[in-house]
C-alpha cells in the first residue's frame, strides 16, 4: 500500500479522466492521494475532486508561481478554507527562483501568511521551494521560532541547507520522481541520508513522471517506481518503504482517517 502525498487531480490533464486515473492507481496498489490546491479560485474544483472519493484528501493554498496575483498577506482565507472535513493541509506555498513567476518579496509575504495558517489551524504545511535554499531555510527557522508547526516539503530537489533545516524542525521531506532521473545523483545521496521515519513518496503529477514512464504524463499509479528507488537508496525492502511512507503520511497528516482505507 502506497501514499501518493502530491498530485493535482484538478489539472486538465488529469481531470478529463479522473475515474479512470483513480481506478488505475487502486490497481497498482496506491491506497490513498493528496491533490493540491495552487489557487483560491480553481480550489473549489480541488475540494471537489476529494469530495467524491473516500481516499483522496486536499490541501489549500496559493503556489508561489500565483503568489503575485493571489499571494496572501494574512492567514484568515486559508484557515477559513481548511475547517472543510477534507481539507488537511496548508499549501502548497514557499519559494521558486528557477522561474520567478512572482517578485520574491510576494512569495516570501505569502509563504509566510501559509505558515500563519499552518500554526492556526493546526495542520502541516506542503512547501515547494525550487533554487530558494538559503531563504527557505532561514524562513523556515525564523517562522518555527515564533511558533510550532508541522510540515513537509515537497518534491524534494534542493541541497543539503534544505534537507538538514527540515529534519532540524521536525519536517519530513517527500520525494517524487526525479530521485528515478539519470542526473540526480547528488539527490540520492541526500535521500540516503534522509531518516526512513520522515520520508514520503509522491508523484506531483500531471508533471514528473518517472522512469521508465519519464516523459510521459504522470498519474499517481506511477509513485510506485519511485518508491521502488527509495527503497533501493534505504536499502529496504518495497514493503517496509511502504509501510514507512504511509504510517508517515497518517502522522503528519493527522486530520486525514486512516479508517476510511479499510472501507
Ligand atoms: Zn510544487
Ligand atoms: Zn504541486
Amino acid at each position: 500500500m502506497l501514499i501518493d502525498s502530491h498530485c493535482h487531480l484538478d489539472f486538465p490533464e488529469l481531470a478529463a479522466e479522473e475515474d479512470a486515473v483513480v481506478t488505475r492507481a487502486r490497481d497498482a496498489g496506491i491506497a490513498a492521494m493528496l491533490t493540491i490546491g495552487t489557487r483560491l479560485d480553481s480550489f473549489d474544483k480541488v475540494r471537489a475532486v476529494a469530495e467524491r472519493h473516500a481516499n483522496i484528501w486536499c490541501s489549500v493554498g496559493v503556489h508561489p508561481h500565483e503568489a503575485k496575483e493571489e499571494g496572501q498577506r494574512t492567514p484568515d482565507r486559508l484557515v477559513a478554507l481548511a475547517q472543510h472535513p477534507k481539507v488537511v493541509g496548508i499549501g502548497e506555498t514557499g519559494l521558486d527562483y528557477f522561474y520567478e513567476h512572482s517578485p520574491r518579496d510576494e512569495q516570501a509575504a505569502s509563504f509566510r501568511a501559509h505558515i500563519a495558517a499552518a500554526r492556526e489551524s493546526g495542520l502541516p504545511l506542503i512547501v515547494h521551494t525550487r533554487d530558494a535554499d538559503d531563504d527557505t531555510a532561514a524562513i523556515l527557522r525564523a517562522e518555527m521560532a515564533r511558533g510550532a508547526f508541522t510540515g513537509l516539503i515537497h518534491c524534494f530537489s534542493s541541497g543539503p541547507v534544505v534537507a538538514q533545516a527540515a529534519l532540524e524542525l521536525g519536517m519530513s521531506i517527500s520525494i517524487s520522481g526525479i530521485v528515478t532521473f539519470k542526473a540526480a545523483e547528488a539527490l540520492r545521496g541526500i535521500v540516503r541520508d534522509i531518516p526512513l521515519d520522515r520520508l514520503l513518496v509522491e508523484t506531483d503529477a500531471p508533471y514528473l513522471a518517472p522512469v521508465p514512464k519519464r516523459g510521459k504524463r504522470n498519474e499517481p499509479a506511477f509513485v510506485a517506481h519511485t518508491a521502488a528507488k527509495v527503497a533501493e537508496l534505504k536499502g529496504v525492502s518495497m514493503a517496509e518503504l511502504e509501510q514507512a511512507t504511509t504510517d508517515n503520511f497518517f502522522r503528519l497528516f493527522t486530520k486525514a482517517d486512516r479508517n476510511v482505507l479499510a472501507a
